[in-house]
């Protein structure tokens, strides 16, 4: 077979070379063992957790190594794609504040191994296709869908394994002149690879985060270049991330099953193939089954990337719970170190499990009133002013009207070993400071069972009295002490405990009737300094307000 004719019929008029491409994209110079790493998302206008898991793998690794994290996208599937799909890729990773070095942006884009999206790549991927049929690694395929059909019924019935192989392969050989008069009429055809494979044979391959193991080598002539001219995902990922310089290749374990493809591909090209991170799936329990299954798009809205900020969760806590589940020992760094930045922890794919992870909303929250209480009073309210302009525009126009008012209320038990955990989400905090706003103090003036209501006005008016809104807690608690025993409370817990019989209550009692008028509630943050951010008036207004109405 004249090879070289073959493939000056397929691609006739065919500028670009393969010479000019690898010219065109020079070996990076980058330190010792830095990775490349790409996301390549294709723009479905979709975007879900494991995309950002994923992502979060290979920012990581790129970030921690001094290496390039860059963006490419995977727009050969026309029919999945829609518009606005690139914007919405874009729109995700800004948002959780993942950093690409370079690739796609949304007018134009940023470094050298472009162009980023690989709908402006066809020529780049035909060169190479030229190449291999020049070699007689590739061949037309003028099958018809009929035909692929009819083939795979004939499959099952001998039982036979499915696909285009060995004698199913009925394009692999034909004459030129068949091709030509096929041609010649206009046929739609595909490009295969020619496998050389067999299923008898098995390949060697060591995944960063699956470990050893082995694959059937693959014996099927995959297509690599459909009828429009656009490459498939395996022929594309192969030239792009040579061509681009990837090292590193984190995607969904569903890619394992074709990685055969891949690596045969790579050896047919004469190019050493990058490492390969196959990451588990998402999964979770099911709530009415309690079985675990993967995340759906159909029944779990958390599944989406635009839920977290939707319902108010921090990117941070979100990033700091994906890294819980992708490193086994993140939990342990984060309890010995508290305060430092997450990107400080030393990711690794060894500690990454090889089975599913368990996504769990609960813990996610958990993570997030960790990550919350370490913020500054300033970031948190940043954070929940950018989100309540949005979700809340009322309460927005409240928290905001004296910045410094909230945040001196945000700064209440902050800082410190055990910081308050009172906020998961930023809807956590119009319920957690509403009583500190006249407009949404609503109070519950309900007693604590063990005191009357004339005791309870008698604390009312005898602190009222004695408030000073420049004490410290300990001088607050002094006088709860003394009230509580002028009126036969215990001033501690302790005594009470001892002898209940020989008093109403303890002084806890008592601070929880004031505590009870100035926030309306039987929780709060600590009330002296809460006392002192009201001011004088207000306290005494709360107190007298109580004091009437029981
Ligand atoms: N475009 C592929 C996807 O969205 C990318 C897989 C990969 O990262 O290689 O699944």
């Amino acid at each position: 077979m004249d090879y070289e004719r073959l493939a000056q019929l397929l691609f006739p008029k065919l500028e670009a070379t393969p010479e000019e491409m690898i010219a065109r994209y020079p070996a990076r110079q980058l330190p010792e063992g830095a990775r490349v790493t790409r996301m390549a998302p294709s723009p479905t206008g979709f975007m879900h957790l494991g995309n950002l898991y994923g992502a979060l793998v290979d920012e990581r690794l790129a970030h921690q190594s001094g290496g390039v994290f860059y963006l490419r996208i995977e727009d050969t599937d026309k029919k999945r794609e829609v518009e606005g799909g690139v914007a919405t890729i874009l729109d995700a990773f800004t948002s959780f504040g993942l950093p690409f070095d370079e690739g796609a942006g949304l007018d134009g884009e940023t470094g050298s191994y472009g162009p980023y999206r690989q709908s402006l790549r066809a020529e780049i991927y035909q060169a190479f296709v030229k190449k291999l049929v020049r070699e007689g690694q590739a061949y037309p395929c003028f099958c018809t869908e009929e035909e692929l059909a009819q083939m795979r019924e004939a499959q099952e019935q001998n039982k036979e394994n499915f696909g285009y192989y060995g004698k199913y392969a009925i394009w692999r050989d034909r004459p030129l002149e068949e091709i030509e008069a096929e041609l010649a009429k206009g046929t739609p055809y595909v490009v295969r690879f020619r496998s050389q494979g067999s299923i008898e044979n098995k390949v060697r391959h060591e995944d960063l985060v699956k470990g050893k193991m082995e694959v059937t080598e693959n014996d099927q002539d995959v297509v690599i270049l459909k009828s429009d001219g656009i490459p498939t995902y395996h022929f594309a990922h192969v030239i792009d991330d040579h061509l681009m310089g990837t090292n590193v290749v984190v995607r969904g374990e569903e890619w394992l099953a074709t990685l055969p493809v891949h690596l045969q591909l790579f050896r047919a090209l004469g190019w050493k193939p990058p490492k390969y991170a196959h990451t588990a799936q998402l999964m979770k329990i099911d709530e009415e089954t309690g079985s675990k299954r993967k995340l759906s798009k159909r029944k779990d809205p958390e599944l989406a990337l635009t839920f977290y900020a939707q319902q108010g969760y921090p990117a941070s806590s979100v990033l700091e719970y994906l890294m819980t589940l992708l490193n086994s020992n993140f939990e342990e760094w984060r309890r010995a170190n508290p305060d430092l930045p997450m990107n400080d922890f030393p990711f690794s794919t060894k500690k990454m499990s090889g089975s599913g992870a368990l996504f769990d909303i609960d813990k996610l929250k958990d993570v997030s009133k960790n990550v919350i209480s370490r913020m500054s009073a300033e970031a948190v309210y940043e954070q929940a002013a950018v989100w309540a302009v949005k979700n809340d525009p009322e309460f927005h126009a409240l928290f905001t009207r004296d910045p410094s008012y909230s945040k001196a209320i945000l700064a209440i038990g902050r800082g410190g070993k055990k910081p308050r955990k009172d906020i998961a989400l930023w809807t956590d905090v119009k319920p957690y400071l509403d009583f500190m706003f006249d407009e949404l103090f609503t109070p519950d003036h309900t007693l604590p069972e063990n005191v009357s209501a004339e005791d309870a006005r008698s604390i009312l008016t005898t602190f009222a009295a004695q408030f000073n809104e420049n004490d410290t807690p300990d001088e607050f608690f002094v006088k709860m002490k003394t009230i509580a025993e002028q009126l036969g409370y215990a001033p501690e817990t302790k005594l009470f405990k001892k002898d209940p019989e020989q008093y109403k209550g303890h002084v806890g009692d008592v601070s929880m009737v004031v505590r009870i008028a100035i926030a309306g509630r039987q929780n709060a943050p600590d009330l002296q300094s809460v006392m002192h951010i009201l001011g004088a008036e207000r306290v005494k207004e709360r107190l007298q307000r109580m004091a009437d109405s029981i």
